[in-house]
């Protein structure tokens, strides 16, 4: 599944090809931390690192960036296989780990310490902090910086063995405390922490900090682009400064693009996890998130998320891209691909009075309009069906295109009904529609010429089958959540309505999960993952026919 875009990055790496700077395989890495699921806009990166492998013939590997045991967990580890897995995308060889690497990375520092590049520091975080000035002003040397390599040393394995509390002391790279580049000024390249981990368990009790990390790891990984979001362009100089500085096997450089903003959208671990904690919306994978396992169960196709973020292109000048482009790519995949059918969601009974009782009557509509592949439908038509009651009125003027009393309209792939009259319930609702229906009418038009004012959904009330079907729609409504005061003021209270009382065409009760269809006049559905069996269906909407949205 190539990802066909082109872009910068893969533009410049086909020069440095051309041009003789770089020879051998092109090699790559996706490098999630595993303390959340994966979202739409780490879908970017997958594409765009996969994508260029794939271009390129080379290698892209899958490294577990875990080197903070707080918030990590397998449950996110096994997620973020499967959502990569699930996009079509192969990772090269063994999935990795930076907690593979610890042991290499101790030596590291072992040796940054002999050579005087790193000291233990024993000022608190927050004194740490203040020592490290600001963009106008210098940093402040540590009192400890100039600390004897044999005594850093030996502290830094007493550290290891679990001899000091957290925070009381750290290892911190000896580079420039002047440097206009705040992450040059003696970065902390590892910390105390006195947690289990979920790959190392007990073994250590310090941790390597994500700078002193993931370029030694690209290094012993064979990596020649380490891609990057423009967060850590300024952490670059350090990158390089480590590699420099240590007996790495190979020399890494690291690029960077913007990360994928969407508009309407949370792309934040943090705050999806605030979602997921406060029950705001039902786990990771509810049909709102913008988790890639949250838009799989809303219905999208791998493809078109790839789709999609060719289209969104890769860049470093960023910016926020339009949550209608993604509903798009699903929109225009499920259009060409998925089957049609009927669904009534909102039911109201019409009685056919012309139609004798007990008479089943099979009529056929194409599976698609456009693809012969795609096999025909079956649809009993019987003396009661079922139609959205918004398809009814007793009075309507001309523009209402659909059955009124004493009109005719057409019940899709099948014939001509007119209504004469309305049967109600004592508070004056409607609860049956009686009609005729002109059995001269099918794919024809009325003999007495006149046409019928629209064609509307139907099921039949015997031989259609009940099911749950879920209109999901945008998780907030306004365009950029995260500026809200709090996150939760700016949800769609509308993102999400239950129907259980629908009525589908027999053939869509015993799809397979993860089955899509376009409802006809209705909008896209799935087939949810989970919560739909066979006799027991559970259509989620995906999409509607149309932007619902713009402005
Ligand atoms: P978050 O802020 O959601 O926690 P993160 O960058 O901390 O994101 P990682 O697990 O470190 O999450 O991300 C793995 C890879 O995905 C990184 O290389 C990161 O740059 C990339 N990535 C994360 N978010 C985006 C985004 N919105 N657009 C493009 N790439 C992204
Ligand atoms: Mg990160
Ligand atoms: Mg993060």
């Amino acid at each position: 599944p190539t990802t066909g875009g082109s872009n910068f990055l893969r533009n410049l790496i086909a020069e440095q090809i051309a041009s003789g700077e770089h020879t051998g395989a092109v090699v790559t890495r996706f490098p999630p931390e595993p303390n959340g699921y994966l979202h739409i806009g780490h879908a970017a990166s997958i594409c765009l690192n996969f994508g260029l492998a794939e271009y390129f013939q080379g290698a892209c590997r899958l490294r577990f960036d875990d080197t903070n045991p707080d918030a990590e967990d397998q449950e996110y580890i096994d997620s973020i296989q499967a959502d990569i897995q699930w996009l079509g995308f192969e990772w090269d060889g063994e999935v990795r780990y930076t907690s593979q690497y610890f042991a290499t990375l101790y030596d590291y520092a072992l040796h940054l310490i002999a050579a005087g590049l790193a000291y233990v520091d024993e000022l608190s975080p927050d004194e740490i902090r203040d020592y490290r000035g600001t963009l106008t002003e210098p940093g402040k040397n540590s009192p400890y910086r100039d600390r004897d390599p044999a005594e850093s040393r030996a502290m830094f394995e007493a550290m290891a063995r679990g001899e000091y509390a957290e925070g009381t002391a750290c290892l911190r790279a000896r580079i420039d405390m002047a440097a206009g580049n705040i992450n040059l000024r003696d970065p902390v390249i590892y910390r105390i922490r006195n947690k289990a981990h979920h790959q190392t368990g007990d073994a250590w009790c310090v941790y390597p900090s994500y700078d002193f990390a993931h370029g030694q790891s690209d290094a012993i990984e064979g990596v020649t682009h380490s891609i990057c979001t423009l967060e850590f362009e300024d952490h670059r100089p350090l990158y390089n400064w480590l590699l420099e500085h240590l007996p790495v096997p190979a020399r890494p450089v690291q690029y960077e693009f913007a990360r994928v903003n969407l508009n309407y959208t949370i792309t934040s671990k943090r705050k999806l996890r605030r979602l997921v904690e406060e029950q705001i919306v039902d786990g990771w994978d509810d049909p709102r998130m913008p988790t890639i396992s949250g838009i799989r169960r809303r219905g999208y196709t791998p493809a078109s998320i790839r789709a999609f973020c060719d289209r969104v292109g890769v860049s470093r000048s960023g910016g926020t891209v339009d949550a209608a482009m993604l509903e798009h790519a699903i929109r225009d995949d499920l259009n060409k691909n998925a089957a049609r059918a009927m669904c009534v969601i909102d039911p109201l009974k019409v009685v056919i009075t012309n139609w004798e009782a007990g008479h089943v009557e099979t009529l056929t509509a194409p599976g698609h309009p456009d693809r012969d592949d795609m096999p025909e439908r079956h649809l009993p038509l019987t003396r009661e069906v079922y139609i959205e009651k918004a398809d009814f009125r007793e009075e309507a003027n001309k523009k209402y295109k659909r059955l009124v009393l004493g009109k005719k309209v057409r019940l899709r792939n099948a014939y001509v009904i007119e209504a004469h009259d309305v049967v109600k319930n004592e508070a004056g609702e409607i609860v049956e529609v009686h009609c005729t229906y002109d059995p001269d009418t099918l794919g024809d038009n009325p003999a007495d010429g006149v046409k019928p004012k629209g064609v509307i959904h139907w099921v039949s009330a015997s031989h259609g089958k009940q099911a749950l079907v879920r209109v999901y729609d945008r998780l907030f409504a306004v365009e950029n959540p995260g500026r809200e005061d709090d996150l939760l003021d700016g949800l769609n209270p509308f993102s999400l309505e239950i129907h259980p009382g629908c009525w589908i065409e027999p053939g869509l009760a015993d799809v397979a999960a993860e089955t899509r269809v376009q409802f006809e006049r209705t909008g896209y559905f799935v087939a949810d993952r989970y919560d739909h069996a066979a006799g027991a269906p559970v259509f989620n909407r995906v999409v509607a026919l149309r932007d619902t949205w713009a402005k």
